[in-house]
């Protein structure tokens, strides 16, 4: 059942000023067929059709989306569009080979230059500006972290995509209390995420594809008559592609191969030119610590501080619901530590708050898949670091869906296939316990000065 009157806006600030009309675009009134049925209008299922229709511009696409294009985390996400890939290069580098880890980190940096290139190209203004990002070790118990990030790029040969910064290097870039040093990545960008994600799906229109909103695929069937069910009829077509992310948790087959993480974060109001003056910040790049519970900061293009992180709980089977975005104890805990990082901010006012799912697989790997037996495919499991990766995976899945063998489609995460997560009660009282002991390990290491030596349980179950 469409309902126009649901409010998009309130979503996000991304949403709230994406400067599209958000009114939702029809529903699928009835069974339809079509060359490529993809669910999901995030920028998965978007970038995919696009580099499709690129490929070949007179296939017929149909995209359908629960609610808008854009509702989920790439309506939401923190801004960041960087090569950071969820598992890092020097664990890519075990475990697949020195030289995959390095292809995997170019063609990271690599999709980051082609998210702006594809918006020049487009006409979509997404505010990109490639100020690279900075892992500040935030009191001594960080300054290893720093130190063993960095040595793992110059390990790989990588060390022209980083340096190494000492407290007054860091403090030329950012003023922020108690940080002694950081590592600085050169591939990494702030953008505008809803208008990356609109200007998206009114590309792909252009194109010919076509988007049904406000309608929930409840069901799909693979091999040789593949369909995505709805409600209101089949799409059925010769290949279809799953792009829901952290909701595909909701479809039987993928319920345990993602857990839903929250993940959320609070924006300030514009600050004022001494404000700025004071903290420096002039390159806008995204920053984050050092800490095992993730906290981040970036700075729009508007001049606010948007800090995020995760650290909200885990609901137990997998729940998704909209309450869940807005878990106060931890949109305050964020507020406070933008005090507590700019101190003379202690009287800022907060506009916004927000939050909403990742997707996290088991190994912290994403999947980048097509089965040409079941005529499946599917991209997910980015864990925070979707923004660039979705268009790697769009590139990646176009080329897999046309049976071509190129750069990309040999990646470590392209036909990847993650360990399912535990069945309940085992998931929840696992999730619990790992982000306890984050938090304790995290508290510790402030405490002492001392960082965790990465023995513990929680940190060699999640080791990534
Ligand atoms: C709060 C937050 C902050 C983040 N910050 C960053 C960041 O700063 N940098 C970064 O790189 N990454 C970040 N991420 C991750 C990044 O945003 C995501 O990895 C990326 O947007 C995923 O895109 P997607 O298209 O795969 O999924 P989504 O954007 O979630 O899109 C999936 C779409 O599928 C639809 N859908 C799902 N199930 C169905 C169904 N059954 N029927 C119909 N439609 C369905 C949903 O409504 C949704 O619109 C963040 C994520 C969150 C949640």
């Amino acid at each position: 059942m469409q309902d126009p009157t649901k409010d998009y806006a309130g979503v996000s600030f991304w949403l709230e000023t994406c400067g599209d009309d958000l009114t939702p675009r029809p529903a699928l009134a009835g069974s339809t067929a079509v060359d490529v049925a993809i669910l999901g209008a995030g920028y998965t299922g978007l970038w995919t059709a696009y580099y499709l229709l690129a490929r070949q511009p007179s296939l017929k696409i149909a995209i359908v989306e629960r609610e808008i294009a854009g509702f989920g985390a790439s309506g939401r996400n923190g801004s960041w569009c960087s090569a950071h890939f969820p598992v890092s290069p020097g664990v890519i580098a075990e475990k697949f080979g020195r030289e995959k880890a390095v292809a995997l980190y170019r063609a990271m940096a690599a999709s980051v230059d082609e998210v702006a290139r594809v918006a020049v190209r487009e006409g979509f203004d997404i505010e990109f500006i490639k100020g690279g990002s900075l892992s500040v070790a935030h009191g001594p118990a960080q300054l290893p972290a720093v130190r063993d990030a960095h040595a793992a790029f110059v390990a790989l040969g990588l060390e022209d995509r980083v340096a190494l910064l000492d407290k007054a290097q860091t403090d030329a870039r950012v003023r922020i209390e108690g940080v002694l040093g950081a590592v600085f990545y050169k591939d990494a960008a702030s953008i505008h995420p809803g208008r990356l994600v609109r200007g998206l799906a009114r590309a792909v229109e252009r194109r010919g594809a076509t988007i049904y909103e406000q309608t929930d695929v409840t069901g799909f069937t693979p091999g040789a008559r593949p369909a995505l069910h709805t409600a209101a009829g089949d799409v059925r077509a010769k290949t279809i592609v799953l792009c829901g992310e952290a909701y595909l948790t909701h479809l039987k087959p993928l319920h345990r191969q993602l857990i839903p993480v929250y993940s959320l974060m609070a924006l300030t109001e514009p600050l004022s030119v001494a404000d700025w003056g004071a903290i420096g910040w002039r390159h806008r790049e995204d920053i984050d610590s050092c800490r095992l519970t993730i906290e981040y900061m970036a700075k729009t293009a508007d001049g606010r501080i948007l800090f995020g992180g995760r650290g909200a709980p885990y609901h137990f089977g997998s729940r998704i619901d909209a309450a869940y975005d807005r878990h106060a104890p931890t949109i305050r805990m964020f507020e406070d530590s933008v005090r507590a990082w700019f101190p003379r901010l202690k009287a800022v006012r907060f506009t916004h708050a927000w939050g909403g799912p990742l997707g996290v697989p088991r190994d912290f790997m994403p999947t980048m898949s097509f089965d040409p037996a079941q005529n499946v495919a599917s991209a997910r499991g980015y864990v925070g670091n979707g923004v660039a990766t979705t268009n790697l995976a769009g590139r990646v899945l176009a080329d897999l869906i046309a049976g071509e063998r190129t750069a990309v489609t040999d990646l470590p995460c392209v036909n990847h296939h993650s360990p399912n997560w535990e069945i309940e009660p085992l998931r929840w009282l696992a999730v619990h316990y790992i982000q306890r002991a984050y938090w304790k390990l995290d508290q510790k290491a402030a405490r002492t000065g001392v960082a965790p030596d990465g023995k513990s349980l929680a940190e060699r179950l999640t080791r990534h």
